[in-house]
This record gives structure tokens, sequence and C-alpha cells, in this order.
């Protein structure tokens, strides 16, 4: 059995100023040159914490010749520029087109990629790949739990997997899963059949994190209708909200096999089962005022984590924000780390004065104006490192990755690690390879809404989430939507689901 495999992955942050452009797919694979396919991606991903680790352990373990074409990637951002998106996924085609006929294809797509021509881009993507193989070949997709799935992308589709796990900690196993179940489709011992329902919801990622209720038991019930007779797959998308499209927000799939009542049945089922949670997934946001003030009340309790999902640069933020920094400073808190904050051009300035020497720095807030104004005064290099790691913890465990040269740096009281690549902070290993030593702090900022949990939670003694500005605070109220279908929960209060 011959399967192909690749796929563009973006999470397109659409409130974001900073386009994305085929210049940050290419640095973002310089690491492994995976964009180039072949044994560069069996390198990079072979045993890893990823969508591809897990389709080449599968292939291994099953004996399928897997052909991976492309895996480009770039840190959410904003819009794609639309010559990007045409020249990676000609690259695709191309490269499919070399190794016809193969027996089925594997797309590993996000679902929540926008270009400047596309709101549906995996829709383009796998229109343009079942028009190149046809109808016979199946294809199986997988997605993240931030994919904003629409109906062109599940017709389109054999089957689409989505993570079930929010820190995406089950990259891996979903990708095994993807090409075990291609493979029965391939070898015919399942027909596989799926039921769409798109719900008039949108959630903020806090509350959409697996680790906590109500998530933690709607994903037990997941498992529980996929260990039924005759359900394949079945995947709850939570969405990604920082899309302003027609199509984002919260979609349930359910395959059967052979069986579309079946698979309309329990569809429906587990839809109805996300809406009657709607109430209990908006967040509750914490100010740093008050955080500094509970961690002053509970001296020796710990590290308290302030999650500054604002911020996020895994959701497109610019990483550079400076509200909880300033409000640390100007507390004159001590104990205070902000990790990994983006401004490659401090890093620079504290590389060319080295360790133990003092800058004139203008820190962060530089992107835009929606994360702080930059911080201005006095910093002390305290470590510097070429920021190259390897994950550790629970997600991308084993993928080699690298915050470009970093430094951290003492401002007012307060430590910050100033990377030169934005990349968000969810393993302890980006922080360690730096030189910090967590035991060392009260209170770490981190800006990441959820993923960090699956690596720090063994570490923090309390976590808060952000009320802070940015273009990934978890907060309605922030943004006006344009493009969003109407009315959905919870912009809208008069909005009924059956
Ligand atoms: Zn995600």
């Amino acid at each position: 059995m011959r399967l192909a495999s690749g796929g563009v992955q973006h999470e397109t942050n659409t409130f974001s100023t900073t386009p994305t452009t085929l210049a940050d797919f290419i640095r973002y694979s310089q690491l492994g040159s995976h964009l180039n396919g072949g044994n560069a991606i069996i390198e990079r991903y072979a045993g890893t914490g990823s969508i591809h680790g897990g389709y080449i352990d599968g292939a291994q373990a099953a004996g399928i010749e897997l052909l991976p074409l492309l895996t480009a990637t770039a840190c959410p951002s904003g819009i794609i520029a639309q010559q990007a998106f045409d020249t990676m996924l000609g690259w695709f085609l191309e490269r499919l087109e070399k190794v016809l006929p193969v027996d089925g294809v594997l797309l590993d797509l996000h679902g929540a990629m926008v270009t400047e021509s596309y709101q549906d881009a995996e829709g383009e993507f796998i229109d343009a790949v079942r028009n190149l193989v046809g109808q016979d070949v199946p294809i199986v997709v997988t997605l993240d739990l931030h994919a904003n799935i629409t109906e062109r992308m599940a017709d389109l589709a054999d089957v689409i997997i989505g993570y079930d796990t929010y820190p995406h900690v089950d990259m891996n196993e979903r990708g095994r899963e993807a090409i075990e179940l291609l493979a029965r489709i391939v070898r015919n011992e399942v027909v596989p059949i799926q039921a769409f329902r798109k719900l008039p919801l949108i959630t903020m990622p806090p509350m959409q994190c697996t680790l906590r209720e109500p998530m933690q038991s709607l994903m037990q019930q997941v498992h529980q209708l996929e260990a039924g007779p005759d359900i394949l797959t079945a995947t709850v998308a939570m969405g990604f909200p920082f899309a302003d499209i027609h199509q984002a927000g919260v979609s349930v799939l359910v395959t059967a096999n052979g069986d579309q009542e079946l698979a309309n049945t329990k569809a429906d089922e587990l839809a109805g089962m996300v809406w009657n949670l709607r109430e209990d997934l908006q967040p509750q946001l914490s100010k740093i005022e008050d955080v500094m003030e509970f961690v002053n009340q509970h001296p020796g309790e710990g590290l308290t984590i302030f999650a500054d999902g604002s911020d996020n640069p895994g959701g497109g933020a610019p990483c550079d924000g400076t509200v909880a920094l300033q409000a640390m400073i100007d507390a004159n808190f001590k104990g205070g780390l902000v990790g990994t904050l983006f401004d490659s051009e401090t890093a620079r300035q504290a590389h060319a004065a080295g360790v133990g020497n003092t800058i004139q720095v203008r820190l962060g807030g530089k992107t835009d104006d929606r994360h702080g104004s930059p911080v201005q005064g006095e910093a002390l290099v305290k470590t510097l490192c070429d920021g190259v790691f390897t994950y550790r913890g629970p997600m991308f465990q084993g993928v080699e990755d690298s915050l470009g040269r970093t430094a951290t740096l003492v401002v007012g009281g307060v430590e910050v690690v100033v990377s030169s690549e934005r990349r968000q902070c969810l393993d302890k290993e980006m922080l360690r390879v730096t030189g910090v030593k967590l035991s060392e702090y009260r209170l770490l900022v981190l800006k990441s809404a959820v993923h960090f949990r699956a690596d720090f939670r063994d570490v923090a003694s309390r976590i808060f989430d952000a009320d802070t500005p940015g273009i990934h605070r978890p907060d309605f109220s922030a943004y006006n939507y344009k493009q969003l279908r109407r009315p959905i929960y919870p912009l809208d209060q008069d909005v009924s689901w059956s």
C-alpha cells in the first residue's frame, strides 16, 4: 500500500496586523528543511508528538509505504499572502502528481487557515487534491481542535479526524488513527460515512481546555461514543474565535461504518451535548494587580502562573506585550519572570553587550498598539544563549525548535526572557535552555492561553487566566466581527439549536 501525505498548517488570526508570507513558512522550516519533503520530514518527525510523527510511526508499524511530500508551518499570525498559499499548494500538487498512482492521501492541515482570497483555505486545499486524485482515492484529513470546519471540508474529505486534546498532546495518536483508518478504507474493510453539524456557537480558549471541566467530561463522552458499534471516529472541533470568517466556531463530526442514519443520530446527540455546555464555556479573567496581591498574601506557596493568553503567539498574537511586565515593574514586585517575550532587536543588543553588562532598552510593545507600550529603562544582561531546544513535555515531544538568539534580562527588578523568534512558551525546556531555574520565582507570566498546562502544571501551585488587552484576548466584547455568521452564542443571546 502506498499513501501520500502532507499539508500546510496555519492558524490565522485575522485581527493581527502582521501578514503571513512565504518567508515565514521558509524560516520556520529551516531547522529540518521539511519543506523539501521525503526524508527531511521523516528525520524531523518520526517518533515525535506530531501528526506526521503518527503517520510515520503508523506506516512503519503496518508496513505501509508512506510518501511525505510537504509539511509547511509558520507561527500563527495574520492573513496569509495569496501568493504564499498558491505557491505551497502548487508544491504539494506537483509532488503528488509525480508519485501517482497512490492508494490514499493523508492531509495534515490545521483548519483555521485564512488567505487573502480564501476564508476556507483548507477547503480549497482539499478540493485541489480531490481534483487531482479523483473521487476513488480516499482522503483522510487531520485537523486541530481549533479548526473552523466547513461543510465543504467535510464534503470533500472521506474522513476528518480532529484532535481530542487541548493542550494538543494527542497529535501522534491522531496521526496514527488517521493512517490506520485510511489503510482499512483502502483494504475495503470499512465504508466511512460522515455526519457534520455546525453549531451557532463560538467559544474562547481558556475554557476549551480539555484538562478542565466541562471539556474533560465532554471528551470522555466522545470516547464512549467512538467505542460504540459501527462508529469509526468522532470529533468535536471547538473552533478558532480569532478568525473573523463566516464559519468560525464549534462543529461536530461523527463517522459511521456504512450507516448514514447512525452517523446523523450520533452527530445530533453530540452536538446537543456541546450546546448544553455553552454557559459553562465562558472564562473568568484576573487582573495582574489582583494576582500580584494574591502572591504577596500567599508567601512560600510555590509558583503562580499568569496565563497571558491575550498575547499568545500560538494564536497569532505578537508575544511582545508589556502590560503585565510594566505593572510588575511599577509595583516593585520581586520574584517575577516573563517567559519568552519576542523582541529580536533587544536580544541582539544584549548579545552585543555581553553577560553582566547593562543596556538601555525599549523592550517589547513594538508590533502594534494593542499590547502595551515599550518598557524603557536600564536592563542587566543575566544570561545569553542560541535558543535552540527540543520539546521534552507532552506536546511536540522530541521535535527540535529554536527561539533564536535569546537573552535573560533584569528590568526594574523583573526578569524577562527575550527571544528573537516568536514562539509560545509551552515547554519548560524553552526556559531551561536560557538558564532559568523556575524554583527561584513566585510569579511567572506566560504568553500562552492553555498549551503551557501540559508541561508546567506540575510546577504551578495556582494558574490565573489573564485580564490583559490583545488580539488573543478571550473576551468577545473586545472584537468587532464583520464576517461571522449571526446569530451566534454568546454574541447573540436569542439563539436556539435543535
Ligand atoms: Zn490548536
